[in-house]
């Protein structure tokens, strides 16, 4: 079994409301994902407050209760104690212990690892892969269409020194599914929904839906038709309520799709419970 984990940053579940762009209308895929493969699961962890980016992301790549851990809920880039957290143990080393292969595919517009480690501000994610710098994708794996841009066209990359092309969502989806036929738990992340969410705009808002919309839309059959297991989730919610551009109390989605996911969705209720199901379910393979 093979699994391609898609991590949304802010994305959380509410009603249909005007302030609610996760709408069929913006985003049919994922709509449909949302009613007939998701179940909502809980990044509160228990601890007051609203719940923030590095102790959820924490929680949802090492298995620990970061935010009970930290004492509260941590926002943006983890410091050095709670980088020491997701050092000391995270999904890329519990793969390696059960001798699986793991990939983070979000290619870093960098030329080796050394020049990642050295940037000041590493998210949970990147943290995380450090510790397994063979899961790493840099500029060369971008070029060959061996990583996915983390805003899935390479736009953004434009100005920064990037060389080669633009590519739709759909052509990244392709990238995504032919990498991950390479790996057991290939990690793709894409964080434009929490700064949709936090700019309050719903023209931007829909935009990015959009393209995620158009990305989940080619990658879910995909993935299907290789027999893979796609999941989906999010470290809290943001982008469901433009009127608060803020982060949110909600549930977030855990989206399965593919033979035995029920298992899996059945299993967890909340952020911490998602790396231990899925290491449960790579173990079985
Ligand atoms: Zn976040």
């Amino acid at each position: 079994m093979k699994i391609i984990f898609i991590f949304v940053d802010g994305l959380g579940l509410a009603p249909p409301s005007p302030d609610n762009p996760v709408t069929e209308a913006n985003c049919p895929h994922l709509h449909r994902l949302l009613q007939q493969a998701a179940r909502p699961i809980d990044a509160c962890l228990g601890v007051p407050g609203l719940p923030q980016s590095a102790t959820g992301q924490a929680a949802l790549f090492t298995g620990l209760n970061a935010a009970q851990a930290m004492g509260r809920h941590v926002e943006g880039f983890p410091g050095p104690s709670l980088r020491k957290l997701v050092e000391a143990d995270n999904i890329f080393l519990a793969l390696k212990r059960i001798a699986k292969r793991g990939f983070f595919a979000d290619g870093y517009l960098a030329d080796s690892v050394e020049e990642i480690r050295n940037r000041r501000f590493r998210s949970v994610t990147t943290t995380a892969a450090l510790t397994c710098p063979e899961v790493i994708a840099m500029r060369n794996d971008l070029l060959a269409n061996q990583a996915v841009c983390h805003d899935l066209t390479r736009q953004s990359l434009l100005d920064k020194g990037y060389t080669g092309p633009v590519i739709t969502p759909a052509a990244a989806a392709e990238h995504l599914v032919q990498i991950a036929l390479g790996y057991d738990y290939t990690l793709f992340e894409f964080f434009e929904s929490d700064r949709a969410g936090h700019s309050g705009d719903p023209e931007q808002a829909r935009q990015v839906l959009g393209k995620l919309d158009a990305f989940l839309g080619a990658l879910s059959p995909l993935a299907l038709e290789m027999g893979m297991l796609m999941v989906l989730t999010s470290d809290h919610g943001n982008i469901e309520a433009l009127n608060l551009r803020s982060h949110t109390f909600n549930p977030v989605p855990l989206i399965v799709v593919g033979e035995g996911g029920d298992a899996l969705k059945r299993n967890v209720s909340n952020l911490v419970e998602v790396t231990p199901q899925v290491l449960r379910v790579l173990n079985q393979a």
